[in-house]
């Protein structure tokens, strides 16, 4: 049997294991099976992929995205792993032959989805074979509660039964300690071990500032500014707003495509191609991209509509940087927003009970949008982790002042009440700010004692006050979708004097964009960028000579390791991290050339 660290470094090109990828792995190889949480790229594959080699037999790994296999698989031939994938893309000869192999023993790993797995015949198949271990990917898949559900996911009990020598490992990014106990149950795992991560992704810079009047400009000085040429994920809420965005972006020059569940299925799968494929694609999508996506090297996720609460922010930002290079979830939100999510959840044929817990997820993510503190700290919080404060978000990197807010919010609560609730901010204040209007004359709202009260603030703090007043749940934004405010009961304490207020003071800073370029690489030397790109283009070449992503050639890291170490042979080159012996042979000596040629 081989040692894992001599494959972790033979075939991957690695030199340690990361967090508790040795003890997974030793334990899977000894025998145990296992339930390994893990933050999306901490590295889950590798723990089922080296027990896998190192074991005897055959690896069966069960996914639920045959997008997913074949990412997978390709990205282990190119590391010289004999792997296939078994669904309905392939012809019945092609199945008869993989099969065989297996039997034979001729390949190391297979990637299978539930339902071919679990039919009578595979099983039969798999008897024959001798098999190292069953990986269950996505295993959230078996939770009733979770978005993901597959039925299919709930047969796979029966493996344990049925192979009862051969250790199971499943695992996911996503569980909450609900879903983790449904796993445990469904897939008989109460004999195994637990493993859990730490959900942080400490290499995403967290930002959110309001919108302006144009959230698109917004978006489009942060693309230009900070991430040229990157790819990276634009997500907004409706299907008209994905292919406006999209077209507007191409007109402003950069390489956007849409991507909707309303678009024919070719062009998304073409549009989904291109994104991993080539470098430097924006796609822009509603949530329906995104699931089975495992480009690594996505350098930013941007928000230009909220999402729907804290967990489906956290999964949709955690697509950005899982080759752990530095990488951006960036999000702009205004108070129309609000009220759009609001009326899409009672518009929602929900039972009550749900939409009530919506309205809570969403009232917790307003939280998080107008939060003094870290934001890392407050995402870890909401899901059990504690932390420090970061250094790498927007309320760390420019600490937010704030101000005793219980004038303010007396003066915008009262102004609520006297004009009827029936107005949103807008008109409320102009109130406030005692505007010269028509429709204030009409209405008499210049005759209210609140007309006028809070000239002491400019408008644009009046609609950060006004946010921040929602956030705190002190007032809410009605659910028919007009934007009017209402006082909630909350807010009676407040008016009475009996709670003071704090909050952000928020103009003049949050200008999202405004931040110089980040350096790609932060630690050690700074790489050479014209070689870099040269390597890129390199890398490029070689992916489309041979039909595969460019990432699968080599990831951007180790593409910075050669710009910045320049290495003048294979001996060199075998030492950078991501530079495995199947590689090495194969693309040593082109991408060498390249350093020659700058050095
Ligand atoms: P996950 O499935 O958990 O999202 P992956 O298995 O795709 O994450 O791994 C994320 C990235 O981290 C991959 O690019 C992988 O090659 C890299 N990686 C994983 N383990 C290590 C390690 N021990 N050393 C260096 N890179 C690693
Ligand atoms: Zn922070």
């Amino acid at each position: 049997m081989s040692h894992p660290l001599e494959v972790l470094r033979t075939v991957f090109g690695y030199d340690r294991f990361r967090g508790a990828q040795a003890e997974i792995i030793d334990h899977v190889i000894g025998g145990g099976d296992a339930l390994v949480l893990m933050p999306t790229g901490g590295g889950k594959s590798l723990c089922y992929q080296v027990p896998a080699l190192c074991r005897p037999g055959l690896g069966v790994v069960v996914s639920p995205l045959i997008a997913l296999m074949q990412d997978q698989v390709s990205a282990l031939r190119q590391l010289g792993v004999k792997a296939a994938a078994l669904n309905s893309s392939l012809s019945y000869g092609q199945q008869v032959e993989i099969e065989r192999q297996m039997r034979a023993g001729e390949i190391d790993m297979v990637y299978v989805a539930p339902e071919r797995l679990m039919t009578d015949a595979f099983l039969i198949q798999l008897e024959r074979c001798r098999l190292a271990l069953f990986a269950i990917d996505e295993a959230h898949c078996v939770s009733q509660w979770g978005h993901d559900f597959r039925p299919e996911y709930l047969q796979l009990a029966t493996l344990h039964t049925r192979f009862p020598e051969v250790p199971r490992i499943a695992l996911t990014a996503t569980a909450d300690s609900p879903t983790r106990r449904e796993i445990v149950e469904k897939l008989s795992l109460a004999g195994g071990r637990q493993f859990v991560a730490g959900f942080d992704r400490p290499n995403i810079r967290y930002r959110v500032a309001a919108k302006t009047s144009s959230a698109r400009n917004q978006l489009l000085s942060f693309l230009k500014r900070e991430h040229p040429g990157d790819a990276g994920i634009v997500y907004r809420l409706s299907r008209s707003k994905v292919e406006e965005t999209a077209a507007w972006l191409c007109d402003q020059g950069i390489d956007a495509l849409p991507y909707h569940a309303g678009l024919d299925k070719t062009v998304r799968a073409e549009n989904q191609e291109r994104f991993l494929n080539e470098d430097g694609v924006v796609m822009v999508a509603t949530i329906a991209f995104g699931m089975g996506i495992d480009k690594p090297d996505v350098r930013f996720v941007a928000h230009l509509d909220l999402p729907k609460s804290i967990e489906a922010y956290y999964q949709e930002t955690g697509r950005a940087g899982r080759d752990g290079l530095p990488a951006d979830a960036w999000m702009v939100y205004g108070m129309q927003d609000v009220a759009r999510l609001r009326q899409m959840v009672e518009d929602g044929d929900a039972p009550e009970v749900k939409k009530r817990l919506e309205h809570r997820k969403l009232d917790a993510l307003l939280g998080y949008c107008e939060t003094t503190r870290c934001r890392r700290q407050v995402l870890l919080e909401y899901f059990g982790d504690v932390g420090q404060p970061c250094g790498n978000c927007d309320t760390c990197l420019e600490p937010v002042e704030s101000f005793d807010g219980t004038v303010a919010a007396q003066k915008a609560l009262s102004c609520v009440y006297r004009t009827g609730q029936r107005f949103g901010a807008g008109h409320l204040i102009d109130v406030l700010t005692g505007a010269d209007s028509e429709r204030i004359r009409q209405l008499g709202h210049d005759k209210l004692s609140t007309f006028g009260i809070g000239r002491e603030f400019a408008k644009e703090e009046w609609r950060s006050i006004f946010r921040q007043l929602v956030a705190a749940g002190l007032l809410r934004v009605d659910i028919e979708g007009h934007g009017s405010l209402g006082l909630t009961e909350a807010c009676r304490a407040v008016l009475r004097g009996e709670k003071d207020l704090s909050l952000r003071r928020d103009v003049g800073r949050r200008k999202a964009g405004s931040r110089s370029p980040r350096q790609r690489d932060t630690i050690g030397e700074p790489a050479d960028e014209a070689l870099f790109q040269a390597l890129r283009a390199q890398r490029l070449a070689i992916a489309r000579e041979i039909g595969v992503p460019p990432y699968v050639i080599f990831h951007d890291a180790t593409l910075l390791e050669m710009a910045r170490r320049k290495p003048q042979d294979e001996a060199q080159l075998a030492l950078l991290s991501g530079v495995g012996k199947a590689k090495l042979e194969r693309y040593g000596e082109a991408f060498i050339a390249v350093i020659r040629g700058f050095c």
